[in-house]
């Protein structure tokens, strides 16, 4: 026997005990609102097609069955409708990913009456309903901007009866976060051209995010006794096109696959009751949480010179 096989031999026991237990099974569909572009260092041509180019070879090369929510008011400039940007829709879809409705100019349900809020939910179908259609696909998911699900009961009755009737589900979130704060920060940075500071918000992106998965598992537990099938929402901006790639490593190794939105949705804690009470920017998840009693944690701190960098941006909402 060889100096080395023994000293193999010796060190396998340590090494199988050193290993860490296999982390639980655990499932989420990603979507990223704001489409075509948020929070880039420029809206240079060139510059929007590389990041969604990116972006999209960042979520191929996992798999990751994504949605995309579009707010057809960013496919304008000058108030004329760009082919350019029109021409990242296109990406989108021939990648292979579904398009959503983000209204028009991503008004708040909250905030708006019914009526303009449909209204502007219908212009925001004008560009995206005939690319789906085109690709042979329908047009059947709506995200709520800021997640405003409106402040009323009655509110919310006529819109999901509103839904219905243009073939529209709504598409939940269990994970929400300040995900656009960073992206906000990350921008700026590289718009003044400082690569240093645009590493250090990047660096401090995905420990942030896995705390914010952290408490949503724990909240899961606390109210369903079980993981659950998570909704994330991100933004599509110049971090998730340099970064996803390591926030999809992150929840691999958190026991996550990537499943669809119709996947996830086959999870009955998607019929749960929903909280009424039009908490602003409130997850499903949350929602759920507090109808039940429960006081869903504060969010994980995001880090003093990420809020710095951000600056006004961060005030702005998502
Ligand atoms: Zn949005």
């Amino acid at each position: 026997m060889t100096r080395r096989l023994l000293l193999l031999l010796f060190l396998l026991p340590f090494t199988a005990a050193a290993a860490a237990p296999p982390p639980p099974a655990r499932a989420v569909a990603i979507t990223f609102d704001d489409l075509p572009f948020a929070a880039v260092p420029t809206e240079d041509d060139a510059q929007l097609e590389a990041m969604t180019a990116r972006l999209l070879r960042s979520l191929q090369a996992e798999r990751v069955p994504a949605v995309g929510f579009v707010n057809e008011a960013n496919l304008t400039r000058d108030d004329t409708l760009d082919p350019l940007r029109v021409g990242l829709l296109r990406s989108w879809i021939r990648a292979g990913f579904e398009l959503g409705n983000h209204t028009y100019s991503h008004l708040s349900l909250n905030r708006t009456s019914l009526d303009a809020f449909e209204a502007d939910l219908l212009r925001g179908e004008t560009v995206t309903r005939p690319l789906m259609q085109s690709a042979g696909k329908p047009l059947r998911w709506f995200r709520h901007p800021f997640l405003h699900q409106g402040a009323s009961p009655e509110v919310r009755t006529a819109f999901q009866d509103f839904l219905a009737a243009h073939g529209y589900a709504v598409a939940p979130v269990t994970v929400n976060s300040a995900e656009w704060v960073f992206a906000a920060a990350y921008a700026r940075a590289q718009a003044q051209r400082d690569a240093d500071a645009a590493h250090r918000i990047g660096d401090a992106y995905v420990p942030y995010m896995q705390a914010v998965f952290a408490q949503a598992e724990q909240l899961a537990l606390d109210l369903f006794g079980r993981p659950i099938s998570h909704v994330l929402v991100l933004h599509a901006n110049a971090l998730n096109a340099d970064y996803f790639d390591a926030l999809a490593a992150m929840l691999k190794q958190r026991g996550y696959r990537f499943i669809s939105l119709d996947d996830a949705l086959t999870d009955s804690a998607y019929a749960s009751p929903a909280a009424w009470n039009g908490v602003e920017g409130e997850s499903w998840l949350e929602g759920w949480a507090r109808q039940a009693g429960l006081r869903p944690p504060l969010a994980p701190p995001v880090p003093g010179f990420v809020r710095q960098w951000a600056g006004a941006a961060a005030l702005r909402g998502y």
